[in-house]
């Protein structure tokens, strides 16, 4: 059936929130009633990248968003398929004469959007893709001859020299369409939708109002000690703002805002821990940016000299790395705490997956691919940095001679071993020091943990002989 009624639509896609919302506030200042839609994938458990924690995030943060459109007197309209396809279908149902959408950051998002604006220009529909989801998006940061950066730092010095944006004002009422009880809308997802079984993990509470909360805590309590904290992983040293900032709870401009105004407020003391925080938000832009002008990395290694480095085939220890079973506390205790929470602290990031790329010499693709299916932040742009930061191929990566030994990080970043026994039960009795250790004489840690399934230094010169020779010249 066909209604026609002139009418905007938004389409929702990893924006999900109504504050500081530039492209939903556009549809609404058209004086046009807005159609509020979110688009379904059809995939049904196919995806490598994609498992449950991230799709169980998402249906609550689905929920959340529909019940606060309702007290803006709309509500959310979800479709399933191709996002052209749907659009294309809507757009007629529903007399739609404009489009408005967030502008994705990676390469899928943005095939999408191409054919999205083709299909508008042939239906004669305005199409208005807006930028938003960096405060400091891919091309408003380049060099002086407006080439892009590929080291963080005279990247971040850009980044930290421009003047911050302003999140935009609260959205007005969001007029419904008068016919809205005739356009049909799937009812909200659930996990069965994708053919997904739920994972169990204990992930945080979904939707804006969550998020908000979560940037409140971020801001008055964390981020003021977060240089001191922040590599520990037993502490609540960080900000945990990450899956919110990946599905947009909060805009990136929001958050930095908040940062600059306790920034702003700080006492001498406290300035450089804010500070410090403020640069963690632009590695993420950096990031963004690496994936928008070599979305290359995705296939291959951002550094040419590391291309074609052989790998080996992944087995018995690579499973091992998976369950958290290597015998190694500190990495066990970081796969651990994935699984469990959907969730592992960056330091221990950097650790697992250094230990797959060096101590195992497994490919970073392989470790990428296990974190994206099981991150409730998984976030293309992020983890590919940070799997082609910690093999020693991506941008401004660690070098490959710079490799962390596990032992030494748990004495540095877990002297105490709280995080460590926080993950693995079966450790609780044994004295922290040990745990900084391998183990004496063949003899494990505890009943029922594993020995370390290789020897740190074998294989840390191991890894430093196949970079040599394999070199590209
Ligand atoms: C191997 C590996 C994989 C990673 N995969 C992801 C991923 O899929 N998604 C993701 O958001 N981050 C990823 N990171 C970066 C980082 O680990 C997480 O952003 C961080 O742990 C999230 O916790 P937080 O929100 O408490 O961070 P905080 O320390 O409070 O930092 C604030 C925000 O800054 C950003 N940020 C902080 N550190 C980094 C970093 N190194 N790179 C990019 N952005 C950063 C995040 O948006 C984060 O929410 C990865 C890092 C490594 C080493």
């Amino acid at each position: 059936m066909q209604l026609i009624q002139p009418c905007a639509i938004h389409w929702f896609r990893r924006d999900l929130r109504l504050l500081d919302q530039s492209s939903l506030l556009a549809a609404s200042l058209t004086g046009l009633p807005v159609l509020p839609l979110y688009i379904l994938s059809r995939w049904s458990g196919q995806h490598a990248w994609t498992g449950a924690p991230r799709q169980e995030f998402l249906c609550g943060c689905l929920a959340s968003l529909a019940k606060n459109l309702e007290v803006h007197g709309n509500r959310l309209w979800i479709r399933a398929g191709d996002a052209v396809e749907v659009l294309r279908e809507l757009i007629r149902e529903s007399g739609a004469v404009e489009l408005h959408f967030h502008l994705d950051p990676d390469p899928f998002g943005k095939k999408i959007e191409k054919s999205v604006m083709s299909m508008c220009a042939e239906l004669g529909v305005a199409c208005h893709g807006h930028a938003g989801i960096a405060a400091h998006g891919p091309t408003a940061v380049l060099t002086q001859s407006a080439q892009p950066y590929r080291v963080y730092t005279p990247y971040s010095k850009n980044w930290l020299s421009l003047e911050p944006p302003v999140p935009v004002k609260k959205i007005p009422l969001l007029p419904m369409h008068p016919q809205a009880g005739s356009i049909f809308s799937e009812r909200l997802p659930d996990l069965s939708w994708w053919g997904l079984a739920p994972s169990g993990a204990a992930i945080l509470p979904a939707g804006e109002k969550a998020a908000r909360e979560r940037l409140k805590l971020a801001i008055e309590q964390r981020i003021t000690s977060y240089a001191a904290k922040r590599d520990l992983p037993a502490e609540s040293g960080t900000s945990r703002l990450s899956q919110d900032l990946r599905w947009g709870l909060l805009s990136a401009a929001s958050v930095l805002h908040e940062a600059n105004t306790a920034l702003a407020a700080a006492q001498f003391g406290s300035r450089q821990n804010v500070e410090v925080f403020i640069k963690e938000l632009a590695w993420r832009e950096f990031y963004l940016s690496i994936l928008h002008h070599f979305p290359n990395v995705l296939d291959e290694e951002f550094n040419p000299d590391w291309r074609g480095l052989p790998w080996d085939e992944p087995g018995e220890n690579y499973r091992r790395w998976q369950e958290g079973m290597t015998g190694f506390p500190i990495v066990d205790a970081g796969m651990r705490e994935l699984k469990a929470s959907g969730h592992m602290h960056n330091r221990v990031r950097m650790i697992t997956a250094m230990f797959l790329t060096k101590d195992l010499h497994h490919d970073w693709k392989l470790g990428e691919s296990w974190f994206m299916r099981h991150l409730v932040d998984g976030e293309i742009a992020s983890n590919n940095g940070g799997w082609q930061w910690s093999a020693g191929t991506g941008a401004d990566a660690a070098p490959y001679f710079r490799i962390q030994n596990p032992w030494l990080q748990t004495a540095r970043y877990d002297p105490d071993a709280r995080y460590i026994k926080r993950w693995i039960p079966e450790l609780n009795d044994v004295p922290a020091a040990k745990l900084a250790k391998p183990p004496e004489a063949g003899r494990p840690f505890a009943a029922g943990y594993p020995l370390p399934c290789v020897d740190h230094s074998t294989e840390r010169d191991r890894t430093l002989a196949i970079f040599k020779k394999y070199r590209n010249p």
